[in-house]
């Protein structure tokens, strides 16, 4: 972990303004001697216009912005770098007011080959944790372990980032500014493991007074936690399950998820039908293949026939990136075609993730890995 550079930095943070609802905005306002409908203005500057400089809110009175930093905060989080993968995924490295380093991506996607005009779908990769508890082998944001939570403001700072870039990236080009359409929490960190931080973050991402993007278009990835696949159900929103299983038996995913030694699959997959049974949502199993550990032909049957009976799920193979030092190696092509070819044989409904920014060491984690070994270093752009 980095050093603070001054006391300054390892204070304990203000309350922050970004992640509050309107009410809290409101009773922040009141806490700073404003009025009740500038919260409502506030509200308005940090969600719908993506906009967190205090100073830039020009409508609010002077008095009242310079108290309300003083009070709380916004951003918090400070952009350390950024790789471009030229296929249209764009990584920031973000360094927390106490040194420690997550990333978020920013995808562009085309839903047709022709790729000249404007993206279809801009997406948001966001990380929920700094480090993670769970351990996979093949991934390098757990390398070094869980080192803390996000708080909802944490996580919720990743989004006016992104949209600090695509606000750059429009000026630039002489247009408007472009937003997000999807949402996917499949960055650092295992989401379920800061249930509360992710709802909270949820909250505004969700809420008509928010960020305001419908659940479907918002897809929360879990190692697979039991318990709190339920407990997301019971939230009454209807966002989309990824759950990350891997192996097909539990020998096999055990040694390459060791928290799967508490769990095992077939409490994952009850909990991963609960869930559809109470938002009717289509779940999506990830699978990453990892060369000559779960690439094999009879994988492929064990999976078909373990999801046999899942009322309505999908199946997302991604390829493993290569992790330095874990031991692990990619599968070869034609593994993963041969994987593939006998899953849709049995009626499985498959999607194989292209590698998508491989230049910049997109699978999660690994650009911090190297930010915290030269820390402090430059953005790059
Ligand atoms: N903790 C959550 C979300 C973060 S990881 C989860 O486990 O789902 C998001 C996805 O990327 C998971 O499916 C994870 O297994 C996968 N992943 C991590 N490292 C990878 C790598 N090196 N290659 C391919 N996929 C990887």
């Amino acid at each position: 972990m980095a050093q603070p550079a001054s006391r300054l930095e390892s204070a304990p943070p203000l309350p922050s303004l970004i992640g509050m609802n309107p009410d809290q905005l409101a009773h922040a306002v009141g806490q700073c001697g404003g009025r009740p409908f500038n919260g409502g203005q506030l509200a308005q500057w940090l969600y719908k216009r993506r906009v967190a400089d205090l100073g830039a809110m020009s409508d609010l009175p002077k008095a009242l912005r310079v108290t309300l930093a003083e009070k709380f905060s916004t951003i918090t989080s400070q952009v350390i770098a950024r790789q471009e993968s030229g296929e249209g995924t764009t990584k920031l490295g973000l360094r927390l007011h106490d040194g420690l380093v997550i990333e978020c991506v920013l995808m562009r996607e085309h839903d047709t080959d022709d790729v000249s005009g404007p993206p279809d779908r801009l997406t948001i990769c966001i990380s929920t944790q700094a480090g993670c508890a769970m351990g996979c082998r093949f991934c390098a944001s757990g390398r070094l372990g869980l080192k803390r939570h996000l708080s909802a403001g944490e996580i919720l700072e990743q989004f006016f980032h992104v949209a600090d870039l695509l606000r750059q990236e429009g000026a630039a080009q002489g247009r408007p500014e472009s937003w997000l359409t999807n949402v996917v929490v499949m960055g650092m960190g295992e989401p379920l493991h800061n249930f509360d931080g992710l709802m909270g973050a949820l909250e505004v991402v969700n809420a008509e007074w928010g960020f305001h993007f419908g659940a479907r278009r918002v897809t929360v990835s879990t190692v697979g936690l039991p318990d709190r696949i339920r407990e997301l159900a019971g939230q009454g929103y209807q966002f989309n399950l990824a759950v990350s299983l891997h192996a097909t038996t539990d020998e096999q995913r055990t040694s390459l998820i060791p928290t799967n030694a508490g769990t095992g699959l077939k409490a994952i997959i009850a909990a991963a039908a609960d869930y559809f049974r109470v938002s009717r949502r289509e779940v999506t199993f990830e699978y990453t293949l990892v060369g000559e550990s779960n690439d094999a032909p009879d994988d492929a049957l064990r999976l078909a026939e373990l999801l046999r009976d899942f009322p309505r799920g999908n199946v997302n193979l991604i390829p493993m990136n290569p992790v330095e030092g874990s031991g692990l190696k990619e599968p070869t092509a034609q593994a993963v075609e041969e994987f593939t070819r006998l899953l849709r044989q049995r009626g499985v409904n498959v999607h194989v993730r292209r590698k998508r920014g491989r230049r910049v060491l997109a699978a999660c984690g690994q650009l911090r890995l190297q930010l915290e070994s030269a820390s402090g270093s430059p953005v790059s752009g």
